[in-house]
């Protein structure tokens, strides 16, 4: 793309804006929620006053996180740059390509506009290592940070036992990051047997959802007991009932999470919850309400945890973990390579409940 033909954009607030070649993006479950990074920069010159090279250069590789942030509000100075207070006149937090965040492009193209990009770009030491783990880096920018947040806010530490609802993508996200933080147990559950098998493929256990109705019994089968110290909902408002009930169920994980976790417990809840559901069957549903045992988690003393991952607080931490070997979030995640091209038949993939994790490389960059 010619740099003169780069859209510089309206906002006067934003300080460095760049534009960049994607060199792969992941996709999510959220149709155009989209994750990327890239490589080979081109600096829209006319907006420069002055030197930055000091911060990226033209082929440089970096990161972006999919939460777009300022750098400059108290939320983003504080860290939490998932709900930015200059991103998004709805509401607090923005993402790129992504239902009510903002109205900012999505990233699943050949090159993407990266506002506040002093800010906003995690570049990669070393570029040739960069290269050989460029599949794993690729889940920085969205998936890897949701499942450690989703981790940390449930509070996992050295030998915890955790329950994972979900093993969907975020889900064994969250799973390997409990690994990471010493989990002694992590216990991923699920309704599909081609899930739960990738979650046994990197040392989880499992349950399958379809099975039982009784998460504290399947859970007491392999602890000895019908409790968590902890819990990760990586499901959201789109759960399913348990057992031989497959009815729509936005409050099953969440109720199950107030069942199983012990006294004292905290859940992280990276799944998605909305604050308008039109294609719910129940009115109060149509509405994000939803029907929580909250006299449950309160009579229990339990803390939890929502919003979207602030991706930038963990994505340095989580890149050296990847980069030293410590991380094996692509295997994990079963990622898997497509082009630009193919992403439509991606997305039904997902939907339709694959276990794998779609990464789109629209130059074919990964296959050179
Ligand atoms: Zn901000």
């Amino acid at each position: 793309m010619p740099e003169e033909n780069v859209n510089m954009g309206s906002s006067s607030k934003i300080l460095l804006q760049i534009s960049v070649a994607v060199t792969s993006i992941w996709s999510v479950g959220v149709p155009l929620h989209h994750q990327v990074w890239y490589w080979d920069m081109k600096l829209p010159v006319k907006l420069l006053k002055q030197d930055v090279t000091w911060i990226i250069k033209k082929g440089d590789i970096v990161s972006v996180p999919f939460n777009v942030a300022c750098g400059r509000c108290k939320m983003c100075q504080r860290q939490d740059t998932h709900i930015c207070l200059n991103v998004n006149p709805e509401r607090p937090g923005g993402a790129y390509g992504y239902v009510d965040m903002g109205g900012w492009v999505g990233g699943q193209s050949e090159y993407v506009m990266v506002p506040y990009a002093d800010f906003q770009l995690l570049k990669f030491p070393d570029k040739e290592k960069a290269m050989e783990k460029i599949l794993d880096l690729t889940m920085l920018s969205d998936i890897f940070p949701t499942g450690y947040h989703g981790a940390i806010s449930a509070g996992v530490t050295t030998g915890s036992t955790v329950y994972v609802a979900g093993a969907g993508p975020v889900g064994l996200a969250a799973a390997h990051s409990a690994q990471l933080l010493g989990a002694a147990v992590v216990i991923v559950g699920d309704l599909k047997e081609e899930r739960l098998k990738q979650a046994r493929s990197f040392g989880c256990e499992t349950i399958n959802l379809q099975e039982h109705d009784d998460v504290g019994e399947q859970i007491e089968e392999i602890l000895g007991v019908p409790e968590v110290d902890c819990a990760i909902d990586a499901v959201g408002f789109e759960a399913y009932g348990h057992g031989t009930d497959h009815e729509d169920a936005p409050a099953a994980v969440l109720n199950t999470m107030m069942d199983v976790v012990e006294a004292g417990g905290k859940y992280g809840i990276p799944g998605l919850y909305v604050t308008e559901d039109p294609g719910a069957k129940d009115k109060d549903a149509k509405q994000g309400s939803l029907k929580v045992r909250f006299g449950l988690g309160w009579s229990k003393a339990h803390s939890f945890s929502t919003g979207q991952t602030p991706a930038m607080k963990y994505q340095r931490q989580l890149m050296m973990a990847i980069l030293n070997g410590k991380a094996d979030i692509a295997n994990v995640v079963n990622a898997t390579v497509i082009s630009l091209d193919e992403a439509p038949e991606g997305y039904a993939d997902f939907d339709s409940g694959a276990a794998k994790k779609f990464v789109i490389d629209p130059h074919g960059t990964l296959s050179k």
